[in-house]
């Protein structure tokens, strides 16, 4: 026992909380694991914790019993009468905010709720929002961002795209580079089906991101179109896949100081840096 709040099977079942596969509604209930994730984001010390989709608030209760202060972001109005009694139960330290998470600027929350460059995000991903999540998140400017780590499930197929270096050619993608060139990412540990409620059909991975506080300057939509592009056509050579972009993919190669006939899995996070940024000063 984490807290004296009714157990999180009980909380479901009297506030009538039948998972929504629209939503992405896949439980924790095994305190064991939401403890895990929870250490893997801390300790905290009073630090603001961004939470998305809390959904009953297994992972929030978790985050709350080691100290955080929570900022939960849920989607689904059905789970707030159930966040509600938490926040009874730790005053002052749980927000809950109603809404889609794709469509609120989690760091200005996070400054709001007087976080200083100390924040984190911890969350249970929806998955069929995952990515986009994520992709915002990384994204975002001014990097640094107010959050010093990142500590996330996703799927496990989505994991591995994340952490993928050139040596994985198969996983190695627009988000591998997109996420090397900001933050250094990690697995941390994969969790089996049977963990959730109801059980997704694949496993699932812990990811960290923590961020890199002086990426390569780069400006983040030319490494969205240069990596689009050659991972459109992963399997041609640059001086092809490029033609897509509309400039000679040539001189853009050559500015570049890359080989015409390598493939984008070859290339790495640098070498996709130079391409965005010669492709920016055409
Ligand atoms: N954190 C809970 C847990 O670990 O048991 C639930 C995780 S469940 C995988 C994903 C949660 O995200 C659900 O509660 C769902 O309602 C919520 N959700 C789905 N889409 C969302 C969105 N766009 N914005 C905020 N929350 C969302």
């Amino acid at each position: 026992m984490i807290d004296a709040l009714p157990p999180l099977r009980e909380v479901v079942t009297r506030h009538g909380l039948d998972a929504k596969k629209t939503l992405g509604q896949n439980f924790l209930f095994d305190l064991n694991l939401t403890g895990r994730i929870a250490r893997a984001a801390g300790p905290f010390d009073d630090t603001v914790v961004v939470e998305i989709g809390p959904g009953p608030g297994g992972l929030t209760r978790a985050l709350l019993a080691q100290g955080a202060k929570v900022i939960a972001i849920e989607r689904d109005a059905r789970c707030l009468p159930a966040l509600e009694e938490i926040a009874q139960h730790y005053p002052g330290r749980l927000t809950v905010v109603e809404g889609d998470a794709l469509a609120i600027d989690v760091a200005d929350l996070a400054r709001a709720h007087g976080a200083d460059g100390k924040a984190r995000i911890c969350a249970n991903l929806p998955y069929n929002v995952a990515t986009a999540l994520l992709t915002r998140w990384i994204e975002a400017e001014p990097w640094p961002s107010v959050f010093d780590r990142y500590v996330l499930m996703f799927q496990k197929e989505v994991a591995l795209r994340i952490v993928a270096t050139p040596k994985n050619r198969a996983d190695y993608g627009r988000l591998a580079v997109l996420c090397g060139w900001r933050t250094k990412a990690r697995l941390l540990f994969d969790v089996s089906p049977a963990a959730f409620t109801p059980p997704p059909k694949v496993t699932s991975s812990v990811v960290e991101l923590v961020p890199n506080p002086a990426p390569l300057p780069c400006d983040a939509p030319a490494l969205t179109r240069v990596t689009q592009a050659a991972f459109g056509q992963r399997r041609k050579m640059l001086r092809q896949s490029l033609k897509s972009l509309g400039v000679d993919a040539a001189t853009l190669l050559a500015r570049a100081g890359l080989e015409e006939t390598r493939r984008a899995e070859e290339i790495d996070v640098a070498g996709f840096v130079a391409l965005a940024n010669a492709f920016s000063a055409r």
